[in-house]
């Protein structure tokens, strides 16, 4: 809208001088030399109008000066022995028609220079900014879009912005002219096509500028060239990603021993299962009832190992964050199949409080595996400090509500250990920070990374001297909230 509706084109042909010439002599020469009895030099008031499109406020005072006088000089020559009263109120009609436009062009080319002075604030911006109409034609394209995208404005002016820029939206773009026509405005993040061919990150945010009525004419979008920032981001989950499978194996270092006898313990029963089996079958009268028992028991002692190992696996290779549909109780049951071992070989007592509701939330099964079983070996490790009392951990599972009220699935991990020190308890999650001979102290606060990253938030409370809870609360996942 703005430099193209609003104000005039400032063009720098001379077609227009050369025509507002040509207009001013020819009426001259019709007013002076011709018989007819009209008003001729009303016609100048064409010519003021035509020069108020490229002559500033001192050039049409000059202009419409030349006017008066030509109109004056015109009615001297022809009249200059006969004043008849008629050409007379013809000469000063057409004196008032030329003094009237050039007041009104004077006025109008006061409020075209201010709002050109007003459009000219938006090329002082870094925001790249272009506004489109509603056939998507741009029609406006600031000093900062010419520098982020490379086009001119002349170039860009006038194409469709669709075309020109190549946009990938984050979602369906009939979805957002839908938030758009509903609320005005919409915001987010697209990327773009320079003139150079490489593809920008930029932060949108787009205005509808609507008519009287109400209707839709134009969008005015303001860009904010967030690539590098973006890559940024990208390099520090990639690194954080890193750090997160170097302190999963770590973890599960600590756990190598127990979980090598889970493997090892089911491996056992099926060698000394098909002992059996082979003994009942060597009987004189070989017993199927019992061979068929001894086969049942080392067909799920397999499975045992089996499914041991595979999500041992899932946890120690390296994967890409993938965001699934998952269950608290389902990704609970994953780790106890890990840690339980652990507990049995430390003299830990397992208290399991499992809702019995479902527990829908979107995640990575890895990463919330790794944050929980996270809280439960340092769990199991603050307890083996304290020796006066059984050491018990306690899991519950429930659904909650968050301080805006959305619903949350809440999985707490309480232990009956040291407790943690009021003092430190809001360093816990800081990275490095560890009170262990052996720690490397970045445990918790990537359990905070993933929880968070998942939309979520962890929590530790602690009655020192009693015991500390660890709390993880997730959203429920959209499509069950
Ligand atoms: P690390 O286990 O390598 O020390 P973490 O980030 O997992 O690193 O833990 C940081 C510190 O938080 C631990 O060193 C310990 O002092 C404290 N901590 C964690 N969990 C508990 C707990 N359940 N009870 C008491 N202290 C805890």
């Amino acid at each position: 809208m703005l430099k193209q509706t609003l104000l005039p084109s400032q063009s720098n042909s001379h077609f227009y001088p050369a025509l507002a010439l040509l207009g001013a002599t020819t009426i001259f020469l019709i007013d002076t030399f011709t018989p007819l009895d009209i008003a001729i030099a009303v016609l100048y008031v064409a010519v003021i109008m035509l020069s108020a499109t490229f002559l500033s406020r001192e050039g049409l005072l000059a202009i419409s000066a030349t006017c008066i006088f030509l109109t004056i000089a015109s009615f001297a020559i022809v009249h200059w022995d006969d004043l008849e009263s008629s050409a007379m109120i013809r000469c000063l009609v057409s004196l008032s028609a030329i003094m009237v436009t050039t007041l009104l062009a004077l006025k109008n080319n006061k409020a075209t220079h201010d709002l050109r002075d007003q459009a000219a604030l938006l090329d002082l911006t870094h925001d790249a900014i272009y506004v489109r109409n509603i056939d998507d034609v741009i029609v406006y394209w600031n000093v900062g879009a010419e520098e982020l995208y490379g086009w001119k404005s002349e170039e860009a002016v006038g194409r469709s912005v669709l075309d020109l820029l190549k946009t990938k939206f984050p979602k369906p773009i009939k979805e957002i002219m839908a938030d758009l026509a509903d609320a005005n405005r919409w915001q987010g993040e697209i990327r773009q096509t320079k003139r150079d061919g490489t593809e920008v990150v930029v932060a949108s945010r787009w205005s509808q500028q609507r008519d009287d009525k109400g209707r839709p004419i134009a969008t005015m979008v303001t860009n904010n060239d967030i690539t590098d920032q973006q890559r940024a981001e990208d390099d520090l989950h990639k690194a954080q990603g890193e750090l997160a499978h170097v302190t999963r194996l770590t973890t599960l270092g600590e756990l190598t021993a127990s979980i090598a006898h889970e493997v090892n313990q089911p491996l056992a029963a099926v060698v000394t299962n098909g002992e059996a089996a082979l003994r009942w079958m060597q009987r004189d009268v070989p017993d199927l009832k019992e061979v068929h028992s001894s086969l049942e028991r080392m067909i799920s002692n397999g499975r045992r190992a089996s499914d041991v190992i595979a999500r041992l696996r899932a946890l120690t290779r390296k994967t890409d964050l993938i965001r699934a549909p998952l269950d608290a109780n389902e990704l609970l049951e994953d780790v106890l199949l890990l840690v339980e071992r652990e507990l049995i070989s430390k003299n830990v007592a397992l208290k399991l409080n499992l809702a019995n509701v479902p527990l829908p939330v979107l995640g990575d099964r890895v990463q919330m595996q790794q944050a929980i079983i996270n809280l439960a070996v340092n769990a199991v490790q603050a307890m083996s400090t304290v020796a006066d009392r059984p050491h018990a951990l306690h899991i519950r599972t429930h659904i909650g509500q968050d301080e805006n009220a959305q619903k949350t699935v809440t999985i707490e991990i309480s232990d009956n250990g040291p407790g943690i020190d009021p003092a430190v308890i809001g360093n816990l999650f800081t990275a490095f920070y560890t009170t262990k001979s052996e720690g490397m102290g970045m445990g918790l606060s990537i359990c905070r990374s993933i929880i968070e990253s998942h939309g979520g938030k962890i929590v530790a409370t602690s009655e020192p001297g009693q015991g500390a809870t660890f709390s993880v609360h997730l959203p429920v996942r959209e499509d069950a909230a």
